[in-house]
């Protein structure tokens, strides 16, 4: 294993493959038990904004798995999508303008749609940021505080993640140390993993932390209450079926793979919202 790969990135790729191959069944009986009221069903009832999920954007190397190539897109192919959107008209858009286009209906910018990344890596700040700054993109970072500043790891440190905030992207939760959020349960990990890294956040950005990514894009319908109850306003899975008694905290995403051309990323961006 490569030293610059850290072990729960290789996790997270593991656990998101396995999310990817085959729904869980805690989804399917979380919906299919429900009835969505009110402004759930409204909710589900709107157009699905595309938002795209980005990981490590670096070269591969030779030890780079073919299962964690989909995760790591090379940079010259990070740098083409970001054109490939440009040069399509889509505009990026931000968590509070998709919660008040879920929620109220208000209207969003033609093409819309959100880029977010994941994990604290580095190359979201030395590779993406520049990238998207030329198009007037902004993005969504959803940080596990525990790898802040471990800039021997490839991390981003605090005062990158605040510069990134001052620059007009959000700085979003995705727990303290990557942890299964379906495995949560008593107050003590409610505090490590959703409290602490709240506060963290907003100590470093000086800003109010409303939004949260799930490790590994998993989630159960039971714990989702718990994100409510912290006033957090929307929650970001990966691509499996939204939990139609609560869409706010299952918003879906794609990974932008590393082995997609600007053709697949247009059609994927098209056919999977
Ligand atoms: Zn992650």
């Amino acid at each position: 294993m490569s030293k610059s790969i850290s072990i729960t990135f290789l996790l997270c790729l593991f656990s998101a493959f396995i999310a990817l191959s085959k729904p869980t069944d805690n989804t399917a009986s979380a919906t299919a038990t429900f009835i969505p009221q009110g402004n759930a069903a409204a909710i589900m009832a709107r157009k699905q904004v595309p938002i795209l999920c980005y990981h490590q954007i670096r070269d591969w190397k030779p030890t780079d798995s073919k299962t964690n190539r989909d995760y790591i897109i090379p940079i010259a192919a990070f740098k083409a999508h970001m054109k490939m959107l440009a040069d399509s008209g889509y505009h990026t858009i931000l968590p509070d303008q998709l919660y008040d286009y879920l929620t109220k209906g208000t209207a969003l910018p033609s093409k819309p749609i959100m880029l977010t990344f994941d994990d604290t890596d580095l190359d979201q700040f030395e590779i993406a940021r520049p990238e998207m700054k030329k198009y007037g993109f902004k993005g969504v970072f959803f940080i596990m505080t525990v790898s802040i500043g471990k800039t021997t790891r490839h991390y981003m440190s605090a005062a990158q993640i605040k510069q990134l905030s001052d620059e007009g992207n959000v700085i979003a939760s995705h727990t303290w140390n990557h942890s299964d959020f379906r495995k949560l349960s008593t107050a003590k990990d409610w505090e490590i993993q959703l409290d602490k890294p709240t506060k963290k956040l907003a100590d470093i950005t000086g800003k109010p932390i409303k939004y949260f990514a799930f490790p590994f894009g998993v989630w159960n319908a039971q714990n989702l209450p718990q994100l409510h109850k912290r006033g957090f306003k929307l929650a970001f899975q990966l691509s499996e079926k939204r939990d139609a008694n609560d869409p706010l905290m299952t918003v879906r995403r794609i990974l932008d793979s590393g082995y997609w051309t600007v053709k697949n990323l247009s059609n994927s961006i098209r056919h999977s919202f």
